[in-house]
């Protein structure tokens, strides 16, 4: 779906640090996220997951450290879309607005074309009857499964999911991971937080195991959940899995 030319990562992460009230919650992270990798990053509450994933949207500022976007520094973050826990779908606009608002406010694309766009996207996550419905008349999955449409409406390079399936009703998690699995497969680059262990092993290309703002391990799927070489990796998926 979004086939880049070149090899340059799509994040560069050299050295990122944030910190609240001098306090690290992100402390000297460096990594890279390829184009087309699906990177996982998991770990124990408050450990910097969501931080992290924030700084690479330019949602917080680093305190130090670079991250580099497509080799950039300045690279604009409007192809990076992002998926939070709460879907943050406006509540006054139907399920059509919502997903065409953006691309049609930022230039993005005509109001035909997003129409259009976002059709073809409802039609193909069976969401299309609930076009002119508001998000209250929708379930917590219908809902998150309309946010990642929204995202996609944009043609980000890059989706950043954040823990998307934990405000949701456990009926509804399985509807969400299965559009999510979907995107995995197009070749689109994400990055995501999650507590879903087993949908971690199985979509993932790369876990990072991050621990009080640092990544402890950085590996494959295979390796983390088999062989976890951290005593910190190993008590947490003792406690997960
Ligand atoms: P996770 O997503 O892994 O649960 P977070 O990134 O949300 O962790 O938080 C990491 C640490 O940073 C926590 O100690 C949290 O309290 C702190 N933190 C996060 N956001 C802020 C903020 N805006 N102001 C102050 N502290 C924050
Ligand atoms: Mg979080």
């Amino acid at each position: 779906m979004n086939e880049q030319p070149g090899n340059t990562p799509m994040f560069q992460i050299s050295r990122l640090v944030k910190e609240f009230n001098s306090v690290p919650a992100v402390n000297d992270v460096t990594t890279q996220i390829d184009r087309g990798e699906v990177v996982f990053i998991v770990g124990p509450s408050g450990s910097g997951k969501s931080t992290f994933l924030r700084c690479l949207n330019l949602l917080e500022e680093p305190t130090s450290g670079e991250i580099l976007f497509k080799g950039d520094v300045n690279q604009f973050r409007r192809h990076v879309g992002m998926v939070f826990q709460h879907f943050n779908l406006f509540p006054h606009l139907t399920i059509l607005e919502n997903i065409t608002i953006a691309p049609v406010k930022t230039g993005r694309s005509t109001r035909k074309e997003a129409v259009a766009q976002a059709e073809t996207l409802l039609r193909r996550i069976g969401l299309y009857d609930k076009r002119n419905s508001y998000p209250l008349q929708l379930s917590g999955g219908q809902k998150q499964r309309i946010a990642i449409v929204r995202a996609l409406v944009m043609n980000p390079d890059v989706i950043l999911f954040d823990e998307p399936t934990s405000a949701l009703d456990p009926e509804m998690v399985k509807e969400v991971l299965e559009v999510i699995k979907g995107l995995a497969h197009t070749g689109i680059t994400m990055a995501l937080v999650t507590h879903e262990m087993g949908f971690a092993r199985e979509v993932s290309d790369r876990i990072c195991f991050i621990d009080e703002g640092r990544i402890l391990e950085d590996t494959t799927p295979e390796a983390f959940f088999s062989q976890p070489s951290t005593d910190r990796a190993k008590a947490f998926l003792d406690k997960v899995l």
